[in-house]
């Protein structure tokens, strides 16, 4: 026997006529170069269906992507609605990418406009020329002089242009792609995530939950979390489904400017990763921050000192963990009934655990050489596989034959954690050789291979290591010719025009051999231990 319910489709469209309809009297604030921009949801509506009639006017085909190379701003939310609820693809170009990479990703997606705000036009603008299918920029005046290139679109007069849509936005297969993300190799290119209709509903549904974020219509939401960083959590859906009023920090992403907002605001709930609340903390005891209820964190793992510190600020803070390819939330570190048998050390730690997966999301977390499922122990590690209806199931246009996939349709993380017997994880180390500096990726192997283009240097292997503001750092270990002299200073100089600036190691250590796997693979766990309490010079 069938169910006898209405079969809806689960898409974005939903999301903008809910809060048309229910919320058009809750603010909208934004954070510009020289102040801020105040609007309500029904003014930002009626802008979404003068862009939806535009991006048929600029000849957008109908599953086209609308790149986006911007802050977060009202604008940003424009698009993050009219794109997916048109049949477009959003597409978000992580605007502090190198060169080289956003080309790539810009081409790869074959992104048809990109609309740029006008404070990063110098960032964007260089790439311009080698963007094979992009046929018009639009650019968003936020209040910088940056020159506006002759052929540049103005985002304002195309929409003063624009009639309204007047229907009701329709998407009929509610797993057609909604919007779409790039996530760093290791080695290799980025890689395309490519979110449907459906998963980011139900996302976005599930991170309303009490034991997901909590948000509700009387919060004020701030998203730090830039809306290039997987939807921004996917907040900003969230928020507009909550009917939550909605506060966008733009530019301002200084820890003066975010802790000004979230005062001045009287912001409830925010949202970023962990080096944003690091470099907030010193200034926090100038600030009222009673409003705030709670900050998700999460992107790298919270510190507990800064959990803590936080907390006895009075703003405590949510863990949280994902990744690109899980739309991202994945587990969510909610407070537990079985935390109140603890102590208050042990609830201290409970608190920086990643959590448990949220409803609708599995974890398994499996041993890499025997195959198996690890014990529930909390001391047995293994990788950490995900499934569930937003997690990813392949990657967008893959010619790298991606290993991130099991037979049976787990997606691989990449993350190695331990498990205890309430099924919540803490991770413990990373399969993938990747650097997370701020929130960003670094590419070991890049950096390594980069390194080893110095005809002095014999090996190099790179590892993360804890760092006071970034979370981590490169430290380059490195082996030198025999017979030969290197200084740090020669090779940051070799270094220097051939990674971006913020890639170059902080310190280098010179060893005699990189110590190595019984395969010959270089072993950074060997190395991270070596290393592990690492200090780096005060300047880095
Ligand atoms: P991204 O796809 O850039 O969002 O990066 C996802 C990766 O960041 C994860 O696979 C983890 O390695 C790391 N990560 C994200 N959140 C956390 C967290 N709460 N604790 C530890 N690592 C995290």
């Amino acid at each position: 026997m069938r169910g006898l319910m209405q079969d809806r489709p689960l898409a974005l469209p939903h999301v903008f006529h809910r809060a048309e309809q229910l919320f058009g009297h809750k603010p909208i604030v934004t954070a510009t170069v020289d102040g801020e921009v105040a609007t309500t949801v029904a003014e930002w509506a009626v802008r979404v269906r003068r862009l939806a009639t535009a991006l048929d006017s600029l000849g957008v085909p109908a599953d086209g992507r609308v790149g986006t190379f911007m802050w977060n701003t009202a604008s940003h939310l424009e698009l993050y609605l009219a794109a997916p609820c048109t049949g477009r693809v959003l597409h978000t170009l992580n605007i502090r990418l190198f060169p080289e990479q956003q080309v790539y990703i810009a081409n790869h997606a074959e992104d048809d406009v990109v609309f740029v705000d006008r404070s990063l036009l110098p960032v964007f603008t260089p790439l311009r020329p080698q963007l094979r299918t992009v046929r018009h920029v639009i650019v968003i005046d936020d209040g910088s002089d940056c020159p506006v290139p002759d052929d540049a679109i103005d985002y304002d007069a195309l929409l003063a242009g624009a009639e309204p849509f007047d229907g009701r936005f329709e998407i009929d297969d509610e797993n057609s792609a909604a919007a779409m993300c790039y996530t760093s190799g290791t080695t290799g290119n980025p890689r395309g995530v490519v979110y449907s209709h459906r998963s980011t509903l139900l996302h976005s549904l599930i991170t309303l939950a009490a034991d997901g974020l909590g948000l509700s219509e009387r919060d004020v939401l701030m998203p730090v979390v830039p809306m290039f960083h997987v939807n921004a959590w996917g907040l900003p859906y969230a928020g507009l489904l909550a009917g939550s009023s909605v506060v966008f920090p733009g530019p301002n992403m200084t820890p003066k400017g975010v802790l000004g907002l979230l005062e001045r605001h009287r912001v409830t709930v925010s949202a970023g990763v962990p080096t944003i609340w690091l470099g907030a903390l010193p200034l926090l005891k100038d600030y009222d921050l009673s409003a705030v209820k709670r900050i998700l964190c999460g992107g790298s793992a919270v510190p507990r000192s800064l959990s803590e510190a936080y907390r006895t600020a009075g703003v405590p803070i949510l863990h949280a963990w994902g990744m690109t390819e899980t739309s991202p939330v994945a587990t969510v570190a909610s407070s537990r009934t079985w935390y109140d048998a603890l102590d208050d050390d042990a609830q201290a730690d409970a608190r920086v655990r990643q959590g448990q997966p949220i409803p609708l999301v599995e974890l398994r977390v499996v041993d890499p050489v025997a195959g198996g499922i690890v014990p529930s122990d909390d001391e047995t590690s293994g990788e950490i596989q995900a499934a569930g209806p937003w997690i990813a199931a392949q990657y967008f246009r893959d010619e790298s034959g991606a290993t991130q996939f099991t037979d049976d349709g787990w997606f691989r993380t990449g993350d190695v954690a331990t498990v205890d017997r309430y099924g919540c994880v803490k991770i413990v180390d990373r399969t993938k050789d990747l650097v997370k500096s701020g929130g960003e990726w670094i590419s070991s192997v890049q950096l390594e291979n980069a390194i080893m283009s110095h005809p002095k240097v014999v090996e190099a292997a790179v590892i993360g290591v804890h760092h006071e503001r970034w979370v981590e750092r490169p430290l380059a270990c490195v082996v030198v010719e025999p017979g030969e002299t290197l200084t740090a200073a020669e090779l940051r100089a070799h270094l220097e025009p051939l990674v971006a600036r913020w890639w170059l190691p902080d310190a280098v250590e010179f060893i005699d051999e990189v110590p190595k796997t019984s395969v010959g693979k270089f072993s950074k766990r060997t190395l991270r231990e070596k290393f592990a309490g690492y200090e780096f010079p005060a300047t880095s």
